[in-house]
């Protein structure tokens, strides 16, 4: 791709209206533009981000099991008419009115159309547990939609949902999820903890919240640093292993403040691992039990009885972790951007020194373009004839974590290589590969 090509819109300076990094900075750089409060249209650069983010999170549902679906953006009423949640959920619901005037909503979660689907298929215990998920658009009416696609009306998720047949068996599954979680945050090179959360409107008695640490966060978060040592590793998916997970965490405090108690925190944490500091929630999963199965009548025969399902919902805010991801890695003052290589736009930018006599850059470029392509390396070229510095410091804001720069002094076969951060050395192109690849 080159860059005079690319739709990569950015900006001489900072936007006015954003109060935080990372919108800021999706705008500077015009990953994403808003089409009215709340709801935005992802651009070629955030889309390739957020793309590369629903693999990760869709890989880590599948390895531990959960089954992909595809439930629609529009819901019927009547669904939720059922569960007692039509009125309940208030203005944050978007109601429509179809032309024969039968009441719809755009979904803001999908607890009741999973349970209308589960209800009409399964009716033996001996096709639990069924775990299934789907990465699909929600709709909530936020009061102040903010911080752009942080907060916003619109926005991409990925909700799963368990049924089993008693409470061991669904903190079994709970579990699941919880590694998955870990792992996938890890994956994205963010340290996510698993704080005791409140379970809000959902209701139910298990919940937690992944919330990764950023001043800019809306969440209060009271833990123990230790928490931060905890590890995943070795973690199988069976019942002792994932317990031994979960008790390793349970040993620390980590709550938001919903659940914050002083003389608790005082009492179980010794002063030099306090932390109070805020975050952003990039997760959420719950358990609670037949709160859905019981009214809609879901249930399953076991040994001739008839058994309500036990039910859990796990979120994960795709199209917000764009932003948490930014909000984590963003050098504000230096304005300088370093995406984990595992959602980078581009793996490598290639920035040659170009003027209108001297073309031959340019072709050095396209010759390391195609290398890096035949080893699978996605690159950008910014063929423009700006002068050097400034280009650097456009791709400096852009992110992608390796850059090649071709200027006048370029010689022979090394090349100036860059980490974004680091120093930049003069390396041969295979060497060069191999470094990439190796953090891929
Ligand atoms: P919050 O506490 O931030 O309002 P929530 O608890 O209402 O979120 P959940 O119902 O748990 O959200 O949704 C699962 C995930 O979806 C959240 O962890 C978050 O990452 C994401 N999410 C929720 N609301 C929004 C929103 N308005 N804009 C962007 N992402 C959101
Ligand atoms: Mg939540």
């Amino acid at each position: 791709m080159y860059f005079s090509k690319s739709f990569i819109p950015i900006l001489k300076n900072n936007p006015t209206e954003a109060k935080i990094k990372s919108h800021k900075l999706m705008l500077r750089v015009g990953m994403i533009k808003q089409s009215s409060a709340g709801i935005y249209s992802w651009l070629p650069l955030g889309f390739k981000v957020m793309k590369k983010i629903e693999k990760i999170v869709r890989e880590e549902q599948d390895r531990v099991g959960v089954q992909e679906i595809l439930m629609p953006t529009i819901q019927s009423s009547e669904i939720w008419k059922e569960s007692g949640r039509y009125e309940d959920y208030g203005e944050e619901m978007l109601r429509i009115k179809d032309r024969q005037k039968r009441e719809m909503l755009y979904g803001p979660t999908n607890e009741e159309l999973i349970t209308d689907i589960f209800r009409n298929s399964i009716k033996s215990y001996k096709s639990l547990p069924q775990l299934l998920y789907h990465i699909q658009w929600k709709f909530r009416d936020e009061l102040r939609p903010r911080f752009g696609i942080m907060r916003c009306r619109e926005f991409y998720m990925k909700d799963a949902y368990s049924f089993d047949i008693n409470d061991d068996e669904a903190l079994f599954s709970y579990n699941k999820f919880f590694l998955s979680y870990l792992r996938t945050f890890e994956r994205m090179n963010l340290s996510a903890i698993p704080m005791a959360a409140d379970t809000g409107p959902i209701g139910g008695n298990l919940s937690h919240e992944f919330v990764i640490l950023a001043e800019t966060g809306e969440s209060k978060i009271y833990t123990d640093k230790r928490i931060f040592e905890v590890s995943s590793k070795d973690t199988v998916l069976q019942k002792d292993s994932l317990n031994l997970l979960r008790n390793k965490f349970k040993k620390y405090y980590a709550v938001t403040d919903e659940k914050f108690d002083q003389k608790e925190f005082d009492n179980k944490v010794p002063q030099e691992f306090r932390l109070k500091t805020k975050g952003i929630e990039v997760g959420h999963i719950f358990y609670f039990g037949d709160k859905y199965s019981k009214p809609m009548n879901a249930s399953v025969d076991f040994q001739g009885k008839k058994e309500f399902v036990k039910m859990g919902s796990y979120g994960v805010g795709v199209s917000r972790l764009v932003g948490a991801i930014i909000e984590a890695k963003y050098d504000d003052k230096n304005e300088i951007m370093k995406w984990p290589i595992s959602v980078a736009p581009y793996d490598c930018a290639i920035i040659p020194m170009i003027n209108k006599k001297d073309k031959l850059n340019l072709e050095k470029a396209n010759n390391i373009f195609s290398y890096l392509k035949s080893n699978n390396l996605d690159a950008i070229i910014d063929d423009t004839e700006e002068n050097l510095s400034t280009k650097i410091k456009n791709f400096n804001l852009i992110g992608i974590p390796y850059q090649i720069i071709i200027g006048n002094k370029t010689e022979g076969e090394n090349y100036e290589f860059k980490e974004i951060g680091e120093e930049s050395k003069r390396i041969k192109i295979e060497k060069i590969v191999e470094i990439i690849n190796k953090k891929k």
